[in-house]
């Protein structure tokens, strides 16, 4: 298949070795897409084109374009977006001026089409231009066909932000969980998009709920993994909420919940990623000092 064949020569071309944007086979008709800000997942429909599911970082559109391109020499037809980040909607001005047309959920069309400030890196981000923005919305979910699959996206609750949906691939058994899953990496949790980590934990769960242990779940970042990858994760992050909560109660500052070290046992594992214990513990802390100060003061704590 087009697909197979096309991985092996990715990895002997130039191209590749310049931008680090890799095409790994998934299987037949499903294809990952690495080194460009975020996992992507792209499907080939024979008749229909390419369905594409989030578009990388803007800086790595070159790339993402000669793999799509060399290997599977169809243009994207359909661009899903897991949420705003722009990890995930960088490219999305170039496959809208090509022609596709792209689809998420109506609080992502609505902070990509306003300036936005992230926490971490500490950026603001412009709004894209109309050709990147999504012209199909939905509240709850969705679902086309594309060649033999079903493509579901369904909206969950609050999470990582406001705007987050689940691209599900019936037939291949396939998720792409956006960044409701990072596997083996401490996660980000925007809470000025609405994220929280009560609402990462519950979407983790619903997830879970749905999966076999036959299902790939497609992270926005980390390796692809399994049910029980997609497990770890939600029982790491409930564990550390809950020893964050805990402390918090007791009154302890961040210093002491840090010194605790309530990441302990997981930094071995979870640690290499882009936040470290002491991070993701800060990250988390200040999480719940928003929601306790948007309730009370903060000395209320
Ligand atoms: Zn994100």
């Amino acid at each position: 298949m087009g697909i197979a064949t096309g991985s092996v020569a990715l990895r002997r071309s130039a191209l590749y070795a310049q931008t680090g944007v890799r095409l790994t086979p998934l299987n037949d008709e499903l294809a990952l897409i690495t080194g460009a800000g975020a996992n992507l997942l792209v499907h080939r429909a024979d008749d229909d084109g390419l369905l594409l599911v989030d578009s990388g970082v803007a800086r790595e559109n070159g790339g993402i374009h000669f793999v799509l391109k060399n290997y599977l020499a169809a243009p994207v037809v359909y661009l899903i977006n897991t949420h705003w980040h722009p990890r995930h909607t960088g490219g999305n001005p170039n496959f809208g001026n090509g022609g596709a047309e792209i689809i998420a959920h109506v609080n992502c069309l609505k902070r990509l089409s306003a300036s936005q400030h992230l926490t971490f890196p500490d950026q603001f981000v412009e709004p894209l231009p109309p050709e990147g923005l999504p012209k199909r919305t939905f509240v709850d979910s969705g679902e086309l066909r594309h060649g033999s699959d079903i493509v579901q996206y369904k909206h969950l609750p609050p999470a990582h932000t406001d705007g987050d949906i689940v691209v599900r691939f019936a037939n291949a058994n396939v998720y792409h969980c956006g960044d409701l899953f990072y596997n083996r990496i401490y996660p980000y949790i925007d809470y000025g998009s609405g994220g929280s980590a009560e609402g990462m934990i519950a979407s983790a769960a619903r997830i879970l709920n749905e999966a076999d242990a036959r299902t790939t779940l497609i992270p926005g970042h980390g390796t692809v993994g399994v049910k029980a990858e997609l497990q770890a994760f939600h029982d790491m992050l409930a564990d550390v909420t809950e020893k964050i909560d805990t402390m918090l109660r007791q009154g302890n500052p961040l210093d002491r919940i840090q010194a605790a070290r309530p990441t302990a046992r997981y930094e071995e594992a979870w640690g290499n990623g882009r936040l470290s214990g002491g991070e993701f513990v800060r990250l988390l802390y200040s999480g719940k000092i928003r929601q306790a100060s948007a309730k009370e003061p903060l000395k209320a704590l």
